[in-house]
């Protein structure tokens, strides 16, 4: 990987953050940047937390660790959690005055996507010198490419909800806009280069040969250059009240299926733990998508999009996650 990733999780111990409509910041930010590590970590890219649990860190602690895990390089991504409040509505991010707004916005893009209501990316310099950014964990952090991510106001109704409901997207989104800002493929296609083996990408994707096989209809491990691959690199997050059980019939597989394909050995799941679900993907809606654009992208037939997920009409709707079934 030619970057890595220092994940800041605002305040912690002492420093509640704000506090409103019973969100914690500290707590939010803690539960955000902890999906994001394990996303970051499942990715194969490098990571690190400046705090793991509810600690008290000096600003010049937050600094200092961020600062000497990877080294001083602008190759490392700080991206500190934060949530607003203040009397606003919407999501910001602000970035440093030494890097430009590419990142954030596309931050901003994907947390749209999940339904966050949106301000603005921007930069922000100290009064008494423009040449400085305002905040520390900006302004101290040169020559990292440092980033406040704030998912919403918690004293605005609309968004305390939108955060309760949403918050692991969030930490999804920004992970997703990282991934394609540094141009790592997360996508549903890998082309094949040269050199390429079908193990390695199984690994690459955390999952296996014969996935890949059955999903591409493959009848040997050649590969060609340039051949397309459908990946399955999709996962399940497991949501508050969610069974093996019900898992397994929304997916129209088996609780065995599941627990083989995910080495479980008992029943009980954690919130927001990812399952690989056999032979299907999920796609989550898009803007601008149709049935027929959904299945020519993954050539299947939109009839068997909709028996699937027993639609009765060809409506979709932004952020529904539809199942795509694999011959
Ligand atoms: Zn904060």
């Amino acid at each position: 990987m030619n970057f890595s990733v220092v994940i800041d999780p605002g305040h912690g111990g002492v420093d509640s953050g704000a506090i409103g409509n019973d969100i914690v910041e500290k707590d939010m930010t803690l539960a955000i940047s902890k999906i994001m590590y394990d996303e970051f970590k499942r990715m194969g890219i490098p990571v690190y937390m400046t705090r793991e649990e509810d600690i008290t860190l000096s600003p010049k602690d937050r600094v200092t660790k961020a600062m000497n895990f990877f080294g001083k390089d602008k190759n490392v991504i700080l991206i500190s959690n934060h949530i607003n409040a203040g009397g606003g509505e919407g999501a910001e991010v602000i970035y440093s005055l030494r890097n430009d707004s590419k990142l954030s916005n596309e931050i901003l893009d994907n947390l749209s996507s999940s339904g966050a209501k949106i301000r603005k990316s921007y930069q922000k310099s100290l009064s008494t010198n423009p040449n400085k950014d305002y905040y520390f964990i900006l302004r101290d952090t040169n020559p990292l490419e440092s980033i406040i991510v704030e998912y919403g106001f918690l004293d605005n109704t609309n968004d305390a909800i939108r955060l309760k409901n949403n918050y692991q997207d969030y930490a999804l989104d920004v992970v997703e806009a990282v991934l394609d800002y540094k141009g790592i493929q997360v996508g549903d296609e890998y082309v094949v280069k040269s050199g390429d083996t079908l193990y390695g990408i199984a690994k690459k994707y955390n999952t296996n040969v014969k996935t890949l096989m059955d999903i591409n209809g493959l009848t040997s491990t050649n590969l060609k250059v340039n051949q397309v691959l459908k990946i399955s690199g999709d996962f399940y997050t497991v949501k508050p009240g969610d069974t093996l059980y019900g898992i397994a019939k929304k997916f129209n597989t088996s609780v065995n299926k599941i627990k083989d394909m995910n080495n479980l050995s008992s029943d009980l799941l954690t919130v927001g733990q990812k399952l690989k679900i056999p032979n299907q993907v999920i796609h989550k809606v898009k803007v601008g998508d149709t049935l027929y654009s959904i299945a020519k992208t993954y050539n299947v037939s939109v009839d068997d999009i909709k028996k699937t997920n027993k639609l009765t009409s060809n409506l979709i709707s932004v952020n529904q996650e539809l199942l795509i079934p694999f011959k």
